[in-house]
């Protein structure tokens, strides 16, 4: 009579260490958050030479998709700073997020991670995702958001919205920017995952540069880009942004938070 229940007992004991050992790679995400890293969690995995291949998942809602200028010069600014035997390459799924209203950063790493199709790293591959929902972000001023080490949302409504007084610059510009921007913080830049040894880091905006011809300058992921910026936008890292990139690979300067 009362052996079964004690049977059953420790059977469940038994089994616990060996069930959680079963659980897939999306369950343990969410019982180990760190796994998904901060963003600058996997700069040195694109720095170095440890992967062969990069694979940018682009996941868009309908409409959404970004413009193959902005994934062509993306690919090129990755391709300047880390080296790929097997190349970038990009992957398009038209995707329907769930209909979070506007999107807080929490909304982007769980959307995210509901449909990256396979983790940040596999193998020898790499795999780095930026989602572009057809909504906007709490603070609507904001155009893109790096969450974590592998994953970017990209807000196109506000992008549209941000393109200046007769174009100049336009949507599509500015869309350029904001991409390069959002992976230059994947990059771990502006002092993410290590320490300058040059001071370039804004004072007012942390993570980001002082320089307005740096992508990296504050106001680039900005609904208010277009004022703050006169002429062209930069879409490209500055010579300070590139010594840091330069530095971490060759180790002379300390990287930390790497998954
Ligand atoms: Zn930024």
């Amino acid at each position: 009579m009362h052996s079964r229940p004690l049977i059953v007992l420790l059977s469940i004991l038994l089994l616990t260490p060996v069930l959680s050992g079963c659980l897939s790679d999306g369950v343990l995400d969410d019982i180990i958050p760190q796994k998904k890293g901060i963003p600058g969690g996997l700069t040195m995995a694109c720095l170095t030479n440890s992967y062969t291949e990069l694979i940018i998942e682009i996941d868009f809602e309908s409409g959404y998709k970004p413009e193959t200028s902005s994934t062509d010069l993306l690919k090129q600014r990755i391709s300047e700073v880390c080296s790929f035997s097997q190349g970038i390459s990009t992957e398009f799924t038209e995707t329907n997020f769930a209909d979070v209203g506007t999107w807080s950063a929490d909304d982007v790493r769980e959307q995210g991670w509901d449909n990256k199709k396979a983790d940040p790293t596999v193998g020898k591959t790499l795999r780095w995702q930026l989602i572009f929902p057809a909504e906007s972000y709490e603070d609507d001023s904001v155009l893109g958001v790096a969450v974590d080490a592998s994953t970017i949302a990209i807000f196109g409504e506000s992008v549209d919205g941000a393109a200046g007084f007769l174009n100049r610059p336009s949507a599509e510009d500015v869309e350029n920017s904001v991409m390069v921007h959002e992976v230059g913080h994947l990059l771990g830049l502006v002092n993410l995952v290590y320490t300058s040894p040059v001071n370039h880091e804004s004072t007012d905006k942390p993570g980001h540069s002082d320089n307005d011809d740096s992508v990296m300058y504050w106001a680039i992921e900005s609904m208010n880009v277009g004022s703050f910026i006169s002429g062209d936008l930069p879409n490209d890292f500055d010579q300070d942004d590139k010594d840091d990139l330069a530095g971490m690979a060759d180790g002379t300067i300390e990287v930390t938070n790497q998954i």
